[in-house]
């Protein structure tokens, strides 16, 4: 039987009650493709950060280093 295995590393997580979708995650990530997306809710107008590409994840720390709101964790298999 094959086993499926988990190459990611790195988890990013966005804590969206503290995300406030300035962005600035998503301008330093230096991953290819980017790790974030930028979202609009078109209900509220309001912006918030998604981790779309959590795969892509380097392990840098540059995003939770620039967030102002300390809204990213990154865990660590
Ligand atoms: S740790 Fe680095 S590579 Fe991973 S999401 Fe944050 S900025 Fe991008």
């Amino acid at each position: 039987m094959k086993q499926r295995v988990c190459a990611m590393k790195y988890r990013p997580k966005v804590d969206l009650d503290k995300c406030i979708g300035d962005g600035a995650c998503k301008r330093v990530c230096p991953a290819k493709p980017n790790v974030f997306e930028l979202r609009v809710d078109p209900k509220t107008g309001n912006a918030k950060i998604r981790v779309a590409r959590p795969e892509a994840c380097t392990g840098c720390y540059m995003c939770v280093q620039v967030c102002p709101r300390q809204a990213i964790t990154i865990t660590e298999r």
